[in-house]
This record gives structure tokens, sequence and C-alpha cells, in this order.
């Protein structure tokens, strides 16, 4: 009874592989959340804010709270400038942001480009706005793409180019010429640019560059981020989206009947969370660094063929050593017989075939955890 543009996309990824990871006593290097707590000072926040009787609906565009503590941390990390009131909007996780920017500029039978493999979410939503998705594929074992690829992709009805950068599943960080030449593309042919830096704060090699921030793309760039990858609590389900004026009326426009509001309390608390000093994100990066390196460096050593991520907290892995050709079986027996849980990148691709030889693994896992996974990968290596 599944309506037909939905019928197509069965259960997640995500679900289907901790559900598994749960029946199989696996440990889940599969789904990215952190299996360690958020800050207690976010915690205490938010109970405050319950105990202070802040229980009823936000404003649908997010309290005020958070639209100054976001306005100032858009000025402080990256010199833009988004008014509060006017050109931000608290949404139910960077989901729900992406959702509503795809429904608030898509019309029917317009395209949007997307990057593959690309997060989940992505073609869903331009599926359920009756958009049209176009890709262009990153290439292992770099996620470099082909410039005339991404040019061939636009047409005459193309809205939108979809980019995420920290980029998940690949950690690849997009650099200085690939953003501008997808700021060029987005000038010269009139394109909105709906960016999702939900791992902004990850990056291991170089900076985070906003595409907000380059010539001419201020105007024409919805920027996506989330509360719960910066500070460890994805279950609290906040997120924004920052852009101009016209660009989040069209957010808004969608985002008043998707979900009209954001927990009230919890945007209490991420609105203290985002008031953190620079101690704060340099101590989330140190860890995820030692995580990173330690992951790479064992997978290394076990057989997989694997570069250390610029950016966010998956590493793309190759398996092919060890004499599986498809991802699908070798996360199956990875999960039923080695114990450990990970992601098929290929469910990430338009194309079948693509991403077959790759493995995902998140680390935003305590180290135990991710001592105890490598222990029990040791067993592929015979
Ligand atoms: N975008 C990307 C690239 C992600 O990896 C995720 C997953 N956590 C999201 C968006 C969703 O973020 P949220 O949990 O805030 O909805
Ligand atoms: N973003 C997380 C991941 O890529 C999980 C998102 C989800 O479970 N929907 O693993």
């Amino acid at each position: 009874m599944i309506a037909r543009r939905l019928a197509g996309f069965g259960t997640t990824i995500f679900t289907e592989k901790t559900r598994l990871a749960v029946e199989h006593g696996a440990i889940n290097l599969a789904q990215g959340f952190p299996d360690f707590d958020g800050p207690d000072f976010v915690k205490e926040a938010a109970i405050a804010a319950i105990r202070d009787g802040r229980g009823q609906y936000a404003r649908m565009t997010g309290i005020p709270e958070i639209h100054d503590a976001l306005s100032a941390k858009y000025r402080r990390d990256y010199g833009l400038d988004y008014r509060v009131g006017e050109e931000l909007t608290v949404t139910s996780g960077a989901t729900e942001a992406i959702f509503a920017a795809i429904l608030g500029v898509c019309d029917p039978g317009d395209g949007i480009v997307l990057f593959e493999p690309y997060y989940d979410s992505y073609k869903a939503s331009v599926v359920m706005a009756g958009g049209v998705p176009s890709f262009v594929t990153l290439e292992a074992p770099q996620w470099s793409y082909d410039p005339a690829s991404l040019v061939d992709a636009v047409t005459e009805r193309t809205r939108a180019i979809l980019l995420n950068t920290p980029h998940n599943p690949t950690g690849k960080v997009f650099s200085d010429d690939e953003l501008e030449a997808i700021a060029r593309l987005c000038v010269e042919r009139d394109l909105v640019c709906i960016t999702d830096e939900v791992y902004e704060h990850m990056v291991y090699e170089g900076r985070h560059v906003p595409m907000a921030t380059l010539p001419g793309m201020r105007e024409r760039t919805i920027t996506i981020s989330s509360f719960g990858k910066t500070f460890s609590l994805t279950g609290w389900k906040i997120g924004w989206a920052a852009a101009p004026r016209h660009l989040s009326a069209a957010v808004r426009a969608a985002h008043q009947f998707i979900t009209f509001a954001t927990a009230t309390p919890l945007q209490h608390a991420a609105a203290c969370a985002l008031s953190a000093g620079p101690e704060y994100y340099d101590r989330l990066l140190a860890g995820y660094r030692e995580r990173r390196d330690y992951l790479v460096g064992e997978l290394a050593r076990i057989g997989f063929g694997v570069r250390a991520p610029a950016g966010a907290y998956y590493v793309c892995a190759d398996f092919r050593r060890f004499s599986f050709e498809d991802d699908v079986a070798f996360c199956k027996h990875l999960i039923e017989d080695v114990g450990v849980a990970a992601i098929p990148p290929s469910a990430f691709y338009d194309r079948p075939g693509k991403g077959r030889g790759y493995v995902r693994f998140a680390f935003c896992k305590k180290l135990e955890t991710l001592e105890a996974a490598v222990g029990r990968l040791e067993k592929l290596c015979g």
C-alpha cells in the first residue's frame, strides 16, 4: 500500500543495519551516532528549560535565543552575516532542513544535481518533492569527479545543486578549486546551492569553507547544519537552514507544514551549546582525529585498502583483498560471522554496481569500541 513515489526506497540502510547489529550482537560501526554522551552543560540546559516550563510550541522559525546564537556562530566562524528572525530557520534535524529546502525550491519536474555516493535522504527528498535527480559520481579512491560530468548534469530544468562537504560517506572535503567551479556554475546557470555542512567541525586536513562564502553565493545558497553532530546528541534532532531572505522564505513555506516547530527545551539547550568557546571544538576534533588515525591504521594493517578521510567521521575502505566482490555480501559476512556492523556504500548510489568494493565504517565511537571491533576484524586475516 506504499505510494509509488516511495515504494522503491525500502527501509533505510541505517535502520536495517542497526537492527541486524542488535540481533547478532555485532559492534555497530554502521549507523553514524556516537556511543558516548553529549556534554553535561548542554544536558543541564535542557533540564533547566524543561523545569522552567518551556513546554509549549516554539516560534515556527526557531526561538530567538538560537537565532542569536547561530547568527553569532556564522559571523565568528566564517564572517557570514545572517539576520536573526529572517534568515535562519530551526528544523527537526538537518534531515528536515534538507527536505524543506528541496520542497521549498523545487517544482515538480525540476532537476536537482546530487553527487553520488550521497546521504540516502537526498534522493528520496527530491523524489518526494516531484523533482528529478541527476548524478555526478565521485570516483574512488580519491573521490574526485570529472568536472565535465557536473556541467553535463545541469539541464534547462535544473534548479539546484546539492553539495555535502565534508562528505558522508567518503570523508571527502571538497577542494577550493572544486567549490569555485561549483559556485561559477551556480552563478552562470542561475542555480540554487543547497549545501549540507553537518560535519563542518570535523575537518582533519585543511579547513571547512562554506559555499556561502564564495563570490556571488550567499544570495543563492541554503546552508544546512546540525547540532546533533557537533554536540554528539544526534537523537535531539535539532538542525537549521541559513539562507538569504527569499530562500529562507522557501524553506519556511515547507517547514511550517512538515513539523511547524522543533522541540522547545532542546532549542534552548542548543542555543546554550552554540555559545561554547573554541576549546570545545578543539577537543571534539582532537578526539575524532585520534579515533580516525587509530581505525585507519588498524584497517590498513588488517589488509583493507584505506586512506585517511579529510573530514566527517567515516572511513570507506576497499575490502577486495578478502576475496569478496560485493559490498552487500561482505557486510552480511561482517555482521553474521565477524561481529561488526558496517554500511555497504552501494546503498548511496543511483546506479547499481557502483561502490561495490568498499565498506563504510563509522568511527564516532569510544576508542574501546573501536579496539573491540578491530579485535573482531582480525578474523578476516584467517
Ligand atoms: N546530512 C548528512 C550528510 C548526514 O550524515 C546526516 C546524518 N546524520 C544528516 C544530514 C542528518 O542529520 P540530522 O540527524 O541532524 O537530521
Ligand atoms: N547520518 C548517519 C549515518 O550516515 C545516520 C543517519 C540515520 O540513521 N538516518 O550513518
